[in-house]
């Protein structure tokens, strides 16, 4: 694609899951500017600093621009041929030898649908099995299990635009101002032009908090405590919503009996909220007209984050706050495309559509299309793949796009494992710490350079198209995945991800009426999509997706946080910050972005300051049971006690806050307990 003009291509941001689009101009390979339009479906005009200025990436000169084969410790260039025969060869007599098992297949969040559908096919048709995963495992799987055990799809109640129409907006273990920014505009417009009520509940007083009506600051770890105290509240004053339960809810009555504990005094001596706060939370859903909660990973990196999960979903059952614009459930999905890669299938579960791999009648169906036999067995997770290394058991793994050595916790150990693997290949666009571990390194194209479809939060499923021609021989990701599943064997003839996608409308039901010609420029559609490109922006309206047609409430109960060695005193809390993405890989390779924000830091109270010493800006190491960083310590009033709040993203990986992070996980999901670290510092 030869370009001397000044180009306009609709993309969608990839930096976070409102899955804002734009239009991007170019010059050959010059980014000249982000144009936001009013056609956008999610944010119209508005981006946040990453979607204006986060994309020089793409021209960095650490891209990975050629395949790259080990050497004894060396790298070398290699032909894509060379590449693509020496992964068949070795995963091939891997599979021979030790059975489809012996692989994993680790996918992402920062690749489409299509690529994320391609990968889960290769693992299930090519391999023989269910070892397939993705990154949100690492953050939202407790939250799409605690909706699909309550009310039975995984994703947003409505769209964001909705959560403007609620009275009441309730945000627990989530800064939106820097993870989700434009969601965050919305919220804050709707509460200064509608008169909207906010609560927060967070260990940090964030610029959220600041403007909410309510703040809470629960204990960490202990939000399920108060959800339900407050459920419990609300249904002994009489002001849950007792029609909506008769005609759309199973399993009040045990409910009624898992509440028994949760009384306020229970609530406030576990979670440090007052009793008054807990009452005001309640007569503030009582007098909304709608409440939405939205929550984040401050409550599903715990290790009772799927309960928590289940927890709030239940809070909104017994209001009868679903069903209606302006009130449901909303987890803030981190990246553009956790929905979307969920969704796909790659997850060791569930086939694509969230169609479970031990229903025999889903499971033959995909087999028939792909003449190939599925387990009836779910398969590893992401957690469960690095155990099965360790223990001998998983010889070989193929990894797109997540830097797992710096992403996953406990990163000492994990580097240990991943040394372990026979045969390890890895597909990103620069050069990680992961890749430091490979055999193959395959170059990726970014989001720029190819086309495809993402899903955001809200379940809207998004056209990118092709703005750049990929940077020297890297190639996208489904280009890749094809070639290697050809390679391997397999009949794979997707010309592009139109075919792909065709492919997935025929064998999902959500995703039916889904196609490129729906979704061309700026058209949308959140699914579920029925045949006839009808598409489901409000879930629930009618009835909640189980056979009955009832949602259930949850009864599972609380799991409270891991206990730590008294030494460990502080906790260290983590998260976001509004200039960058995720671990950094991307946004630190811009340099605008880099200029701004050049070095991490630690939040540290002013009360914890002068105990220890500490000045603002002075060096400090912090120590856990895995490891050890040096820091810098900003003295500020967001952090409170004894608490700290370490951003996860470390560009130069001196700081990485996994480092610290240690081997607990959700009850349920196996999602690293990020949330539940503890430190000492010196
Ligand atoms: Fe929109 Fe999120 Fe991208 Fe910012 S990072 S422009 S809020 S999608």
């Amino acid at each position: 694609m030869r370009q001397t003009r000044i180009k306009k291509t609709k993309t969608v941001c990839t930096f976070c899951g409102v899955g804002c689009s734009f239009k991007v101009w170019t010059k050959d390979r010059q980014i000249l500017k982000i144009e936001p339009v009013e056609d956008a479906p999610v944010n119209s005009i508005s981006t946040c600093i990453k979607g204006k200025f986060g994309w020089d990436f793409v021209n960095s000169e650490e891209r990975i621009t050629t395949p790259l084969i080990r050497k004894g410790d060396q790298f070398v260039p290699a032909t894509w041929k060379e590449a693509l025969s020496l992964i068949a060869d070795k995963m091939g007599s891997i599979k021979k030898k030790e059975g489809g098992d012996a692989v994993g297949f680790i996918s992402s969040s920062k690749i489409t649908n299509e690529e994320n559908y391609l990968m889960q096919k290769l693992a299930r048709q090519v391999f023989g099995t269910n070892n397939v995963d993705n990154c949100s495992r690492y953050c939202q799987s407790p939250a799409t299990d605690g909706l699909l055990s309550t009310v039975g799809y995984g994703g947003d109640a409505g769209t964001i635009r909705d959560i403007a129409g609620a009275g009441l907006v309730i945000i627990v273990g989530a800064n939106p101002t820097e993870g989700h920014p434009v969601l965050a505009t919305r919220v804050k417009r709707a509460k200064k032009l509608n008169g909207q009520k906010l609560i927060v509940a967070d260990l940090r007083k964030h610029e959220m908090a600041e403007r909410a009506d309510l703040y809470l600051h629960p204990k960490q770890g202990t939000d399920f405590v108060w959800i339900t105290a407050v459920a419990k509240y609300i249904i002994d004053q009489g002001w849950h919503d007792e029609e909506f339960i008769k005609a759309r809810v199973n399993n009040y009555q045990e409910y009624l009996q898992l509440l028994q504990r949760y009384t306020l005094e229970y609530a406030e001596k576990v979670t440090g909220i007052s009793k008054e706060q807990l009452i005001e939370t309640a007569k503030m859903i009582h007098e909304a007209d709608g409440t939405c909660i939205l929550w984040g990973m401050g409550v599903t990196q715990n290790t009772g984050g799927s309960h928590t999960s289940a927890a709030i979903s239940n809070l909104l059952l017994i209001t009868g706050n679903y069903g209606r614009p302006g009130a449901g459930a909303y987890p803030l999905r981190g990246h553009n495309n956790v929905q979307g890669a969920c969704d796909m299938g790659t997850l060791p579960a569930w086939l694509p559509g969230y169609q479970p791999v031990t229903n025999d009648e889903d499971r033959e169906k995909f087999e028939q299309a792909y003449g190939a036999s599925i387990p009836a067995q779910p398969g590893l997770d992401n957690i469960q793949m690095l155990e099965a290394i360790e223990e001998g058991k998983l010889k070989a793994m193929y990894l797109v796009g997540e830097d797992m050595a710096w992403v996953d916790s406990n990163a000492n150990h994990v580097h240990e494992i991943l040394s372990k693997l026979d045969f390890f290949v890895v597909q990103d666009v620069f050069f990680t710490k992961t890749a430091q571990f490979a055999d193959v390194i395959l170059p990726a194209a970014p989001s720029l350079e190819k086309e495809g479809t993402f899903t955001n939060t809200e379940r809207r499923i998004q056209r990118l198209y092709q703005a750049l021609d990929p940077l020297g021989s890297s190639m996208p990701d489904w280009w890749i995945i094809r070639e290697i599943a050809k390679a391997m064997g397999a009949d794979w003839d997707y010309e592009g991800p139109s075919d792909i996608m065709d492919e997935i409308a025929s064998l999902c039901p959500s995703f039916a009426g889904v196609s490129y010609e729906r979704l061309s420029g700026w058209n949308s559609l959140n699914w579920p999509v029925q045949e006839d490109g009808t598409d489901t922006p409000l879930l629930y309206s009618e009835q909640f997706n189980f056979p009955d047609g009832k949602a259930r409430l949850s009864l599972v109960d609380y799991v409270p946080p891991v206990n730590m060695a008294a030494e460990f005193d502080l906790v260290l809390n983590n998260g976001r910050l509004l200039e960058h993405f995720h671990e950094g890989n991307l946004t630190s390779k811009s340099e605008g972005i880099q200029y701004k924000f050049p070095e991490v830091f630690v939040e540290v109270s002013r009360k914890l300051a002068k105990e220890r010493g500490v000045k603002d800006g002075s060096l400090v190491r912090l120590l856990s049971p895995y490891g050890r960083v040096k820091v810098r310590a900003l003295v500020t009033d967001r952090v409170h006690g004894n608490e700290l709040y370490l951003p996860m993203h470390s560009a130069s990986h001196q700081h990485a806050v996994n480092l610290l992070t240690g081997n607990a996980v959700d009850v349920r999901t196996n999602t690293p307990a990020y949330k539940q670290a503890r430190v000492r510092m010196e």
